[in-house]
């Protein structure tokens, strides 16, 4: 927090007449609040979000503490100890292991689950890349299926269409920090005897049924890296407590090498370890974690209360007794319902002063180049060429994701932002959508 005494007389004569001209400026104007920002007019946010500081002391203490060690490896690192022991408080999973990304926790969760050559994953193609970079190196093949129209999570109906005699798994995105519908799809895995993978990489903190995110699962992973609510800068979480995988997720993320049991090298593995000072970090950013996730879950459920039922706009779909986290929140436009297309829609808002931009990714997963030309490996795709697979991207349909990605709206989220600025954020939806409606 900074210091008000601290502001500085000239800064603060500067403050107050630069009120008080906007004030007259507010009378002059105030005849017509209607009129968009964009064309000169008030803006609905008045007072822009300030940025948060999201490490200092906490951290400070355990990278203290770590530099009076004298390793700073994982392995029996009591860095490493301590931010699991913490994260077993928050995470009730019997086996849980550090790892050096998001993207390195799925892979280690897709070793562990035996994916191999020709083996079918079903996921989600609105994701981060990081979702599928693993099942491509076991050489593994994704299989993209479609999205809720405003959940943005598997479509459990859609599937079990895609389900083939070689599908082994499944891994659901919890996107946004948004839960799947963990008990459609672990029904689905338990009738086809599928694993069932969680991608909580922009979840922590949410809750599915009351219970923390990651724990209907076989196995739950989650991202560190510095834009996720938690961060070491780099850094990742993998966990079970399914007794087929958990006792091997840390060989899995450790050059196949059983610390515990020792005895050569009997599986294969890359090296994915976190050190020390990137746990100790850790630690102290779960200490944050509540009033990060619970923050941000009432903020993104007042946008919710505050924009339902403006026409044109559908807003982003949380069960009632879930907890969605709002990595970002995500609202869907109806083309038809305006006289203008998203681009200017979006644009009307920024000037209004929220925080938002087009769509998310450009196009889903499955239609990035290395995807369609089946490129992977040196330009080559192995299981492709000899005949494990037919899976042809170039052919791959998924239109809900289709239509998200063209007319989804993204609203910044974060734990600095105040309840006013998310009314005035409500009020700038309201006053442009006014604007534009047919
Ligand atoms: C960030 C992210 C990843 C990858 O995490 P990294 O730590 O960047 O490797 C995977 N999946 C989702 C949904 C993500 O948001």
């Amino acid at each position: 927090m900074k210091n008000k005494e601290s502001v500085s007389r000239r800064e603060f004569i500067a403050a107050t007449s630069a009120a008080v001209l906007a004030s007259h400026a507010t009378t002059a104007r105030s005849a017509d609040t209607s009129k968009l920002a964009l064309n000169g007019g008030e803006k609905a946010v008045k007072k822009s979000p300030s940025s948060v500081k999201r490490w200092g002391d906490l951290e400070r203490e355990r990278l203290n503490a770590m530099l009076e060690q004298d390793t700073l490896f994982y392995w029996k690192g009591p860095q490493t100890t301590l931010a699991l022991e913490r994260f077993k408080k928050l995470y009730p999973l019997k086996y849980a292991h550090t790892c050096s990304s998001g993207t390195a926790a799925l892979h280690i969760a897709v070793i562990a689950a035996g994916i191999g050559p020709g083996d079918e994953v079903i996921t989600s193609p609105i994701t981060d890349i990081g979702t599928v970079i693993g099942v491509i190196y076991q050489q593994g093949v994704p299989v993209f299926a479609d999205l809720g129209a405003t959940t943005y999570t598997l479509d459990p109906a859609d599937v079990e269409r895609r389900i083939t005699p070689k599908t082994k798994a499944i891994i659901a995105v919890h996107l946004c920090g948004n839960p799947s519908d963990m008990n459609a799809l672990k029904a689905i895995a338990d009738k086809h005897k599928l694993i069932l993978i969680e991608d909580c990489c922009q979840a922590w903190g949410a809750k599915f049924r009351g219970q923390p995110i990651g724990t209907v699962g076989h196995i739950a992973c989650w991202s560190l890296q510095n834009t996720k609510h938690i961060t070491t800068g780099d850094g990742g979480v993998v966990a079970s407590s399914d007794e087929r995988f958990g006792p091997i997720l840390q060989k899995c993320g450790d050059k196949g090498a059983d610390r515990l049991k020792g005895g050569g090298f009997h599986s294969f593995a890359t090296n994915y370890r976190m050190n020390e000072p990137s746990a100790a970090v850790f630690a102290a950013q779960l200490e944050r974690l509540e009033g990060v996730a619970s923050k941000r879950a009432k903020l993104g459920n007042l946008l919710t209360e505050k924009i339902a039922g403006i026409p044109g706009i559908l807003p982003h779909q949380v069960h009632p007794e879930d907890r969605c986290v709002y990595w970002f929140y995500f609202m869907r436009f109806k083309t038809e319902a305006f006289r203008c297309k998203r681009a200017e829609f979006v644009k009307a808002l920024a000037a209004e002063g929220v925080s938002c931009s087009a769509g998310y990714i450009s196009v889903p997963l499955h239609r990035e180049p290395v995807f369609q030309n089946h490129g992977f490996f040196a330009g080559h795709w192995p299981v492709r060429e000899m005949g494990l697979t037919t899976m042809d991207f170039t052919k791959h349909h998924t239109p809900e994701v289709e239509a998200i990605l063209q007319n989804g709206i993204r609203f910044t989220i974060h734990e600095g932002m105040t309840e006013d600025y998310i009314l005035g954020a409500a009020e700038a939806v309201r006053k442009v959508v006014k604007h534009y409606a047919v």
